[in-house]
């Protein structure tokens, strides 16, 4: 059975000597594994379509449980450049295995797949032709790079369901400003008592950071490349969400790990 879709690669994974199994986002069938015949090999028909983050048509044989092989593959959009900028890489890729980790079956498919191709838009866009450099040569990830990341981090966690309640109380409404990372929920002290686990330790957030997370869930992704916010909010809420994933998941994102020692301290 042959089937065509649009997909972007999340991942690619070795096998036998040349053979390559591919997990493509598709526009039809969320996430799948596909295989590759020796594109490995020099002058494979597949070209540079099968690297990580590339948008192409794809088409497929055989059926979706026995992993179908890919037949073709044409590139739509490479999106090499944010492939080759290291930091770029490294956020989209938390958003990726995010995305791979908390995605259900019934999931919002085509929502997903347009949300990450939003995001890789807008992220190139993002890039300035030539970006200032630090001493080591590198170059400087903007403030406003930071906050776009830490705005599809939360629309992702919008759209698959698993958003975190800053506003408000999640039991009785009233304003508090304790975050519980377990619960997903900001709780007042009374609630607090009864809802949470004993030893919990909640995370204490200002009015300025639910400002700029009402304003981050509120918002479009493209309108919030717009904002601005000063460097300790994307920080509070940058470790809140991660705190709040890690419960979710159960344990502790690689890229996020990879991100507190190499990023941050930049
Ligand atoms: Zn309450």
């Amino acid at each position: 059975m042959l089937t065509t879709t649009e997909g972007i690669v999340l991942r690619t994974q070795k096998y036998a000597e040349a053979d390559l199994i591919v997990t493509y986002l598709t526009l039809n069938k969320g996430i799948i594994k596909a295989f590759a015949k020796s594109p490995r090999k020099t002058k494979s028909r597949f070209g540079s379509s099968l690297e990580p983050l590339t948008y192409s048509k794809i088409t497929l044989m055989g059926k979706e449980q026995s992993m179908p092989k890919i037949i073709q593959s044409d590139i739509l959009k490479p999106f090499y450049r944010l492939r080759e900028n290291f930091q770029d890489y490294i956020h989209i890729s938390k958003l990726i295995e995010i995305l791979i980790a908390l995605t259900l079956e019934g999931t919002a498919y085509k929502k997903l797949f347009l949300f990450l191709l939003n995001v890789m838009n807008l992220s190139e866009m993002l890039n300035p032709p030539f970006p200032p450099f630090n001493k080591g040569g590198e170059a400087i990830f903007s403030e406003q790079k930071k906050a776009f990341y830490i705005t599809s981090q939360i629309h992702l966690l919008k759209i698959l369901g698993y958003e975190p309640r800053l506003k408000g109380c999640g039991k009785c409404g009233t304003k508090c400003f304790y975050f519980y990372p377990h619960l997903g929920t900001a709780l007042c002290r009374k609630c607090a008592v009864t809802q949470s686990k004993k030893n919990a330790s909640p995370i204490k957030i200002t009015s300025k950071l639910i400002k700029f997370y009402s304003h981050c869930t509120g918002w479009s992704l493209h309108a919030s490349t717009r904002l601005r916010p000063p460097r300790e909010i994307i920080s509070a809420l940058s470790t809140l969400l991660d705190e709040h994933i890690n419960h979710l998941l159960n344990k502790r994102l690689m890229s996020s790990e990879f991100l507190a020692k190499v990023i941050i301290n930049r």
